[in-house]
């Protein structure tokens, strides 16, 4: 699946950058293109793979920030996105939309220029544009504060409305201890990145001569993320030996059956075991599986370890499992690979306490917020007036 993607705000931008890097690395073809936006030069400058030029990373809010962020004012970065939206647009004129199957806008939305930006792009491209747009939107760690968890409250909520369909990724369930912030972030990225672009990769096969005995086309990925709402992704992968014939080594020299056989039964076993994995470990948004509207299985990696029986049977538990009609599954044949994984995309999911914590916390910031600002101003009013009101202001 080809798409147009643009990073807005640092977060955005970093996740985008490792995008085109996972593309470069793999050849895997999912960025059509790619955009940075920002209200910090610094930020737009510490970009490696984005093009260096002013069609590719955009500077917006020049005249209200002088290239040096919005903090963390997310209406601010709204403001400014709207009001800058024609400099966006200059640069989405650049992309080839004919060539891209749909818009994926990337985004921290715990922060202020993405956070507020990226709800404004999506309903702008929306308006002009009859490709799906996509929201990648990353949730803060529960360690950032107040102010982080309101952004990410009032953005995520503005987000869903504004995309055909939100995905999720929660830095929370992802933080390490004990590591410095940029390290752990790279790693989270490269995370984010290996779910998605084996994903997007998929709709992509093809080029590379591989041919998948049940191929997984970008309508497809599409159909799954119609509807609306939030999704969540599930991984998991296992090293496999890398020989191009069909069987074993024991197959081959003894050319029996009884041997394919074990192995195509180690195979199926070894997709379903992946597939479970997958979708009961570790989702990009921790969330109850049960209820999820749709889903799409991808299983990825060398042809002879991948086969129709083990994708068909984990489909069918995932089935079970979501209670959904509406499961699909394919694979994505990489014959370079030396690991099969499996990418489990859960679309339309509603069990999401984190969500609920998530607005909870940012309620309580909200009125703590109003509080201490009522009290400032109270402290304030003691302070510059006299007890009695005897003096006058001088106009
Ligand atoms: P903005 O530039 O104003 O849009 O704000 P940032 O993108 O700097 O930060 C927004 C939020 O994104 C932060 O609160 C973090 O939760 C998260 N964040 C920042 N950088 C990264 C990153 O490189 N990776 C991930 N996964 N999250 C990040």
């Amino acid at each position: 699946m080809k798409l147009a993607m643009v990073g807005f705000g640092q977060a955005g931008g970093k996740i985008v950058d490792k995008f085109l890097e996972y593309d470069q690395k793999h050849g895997s073809g999912i960025v059509r293109d790619a955009i940075a936006v920002n209200t910090a030069k610094a930020d737009l400058m510490g970009l490696q793979h984005i093009p260096d030029n002013d069609q590719k990373r955009v500077l917006i809010g020049q005249s209200r920030v002088k290239g040096h962020g919005v903090g963390a004012d997310n209406e601010l970065g709204a403001e400014v996105a709207e009001e800058d939206i024609d400099e966006i647009q200059g640069a989405i004129d650049s992309v080839p939309v004919h060539e891209v199957d749909a818009f994926l806008i990337v985004a921290g939305l715990g922060g202020g220029t993405g956070s507020g930006g990226s709800p404004v792009l999506a309903k702008h491209l929306q308006h002009i544009y009859t490709e799906p747009v996509y929201g990648l939107g990353v949730l803060p760690g529960s360690d950032e504060g107040g102010i982080y968890t309101l952004n990410a409250a009032r953005s995520f909520q503005t987000f869903v409305r504004e995309v055909d369909n939100l995905l999720v990724f929660d830095n929370d369930a992802w933080r390490k201890t004990g590591e410095s912030v940029q390290g752990g972030y790279d790693e989270i990225n490269e995370e984010i990145v290996t779910r998605f672009g084996v994903l997007f990769g998929a709709g992509e096969i093809g080029q590379g001569g591989e041919v998948a005995e049940s191929v997984v086309d970008s309508s497809e990925i599409i159909n799954t993320l119609e509807g609306g709402g939030v999704s969540t992704i599930g991984y998991a992968s296992e090293t496999v030996e890398t020989s191009s014939s069909g069987g074993g080594f024991l197959s081959r020299i003894t050319g029996g059956n009884d041997t394919d056989d074990l192995d195509t039964t180690h195979t199926t076993n070894r997709i379903t075991s992946l597939v479970r994995k997958a979708a009961l470990g570790r989702l990009t948004l921790p969330c109850e599986i049960e209820g999820s509207e749709r889903a799409l299985l991808v299983l990825a990696g060398p042809p002879q370890h991948l086969n129709r029986k083990g994708i068909e049977r984990g489909r069918k538990w995932i089935e079970e499992q979501t209670g959904s009609m509406e499961v699909r599954g394919g694979d994505y044949p990489i014959t370079s690979s030396g690991r099969v994984a499996s990418v489990v995309l859960l679309s339309g999911v509603t069990n999401v306490p984190r969500i609920k914590e998530l607005q909870q916390v940012a309620i309580e910031a909200q009125d703590n917020i109003d509080d201490i600002r009522q009290e400032s101003e109270d402290n304030l009013d003691d302070l510059i007036n006299d007890d009695e009101d005897e003096l006058e202001s001088l106009f």
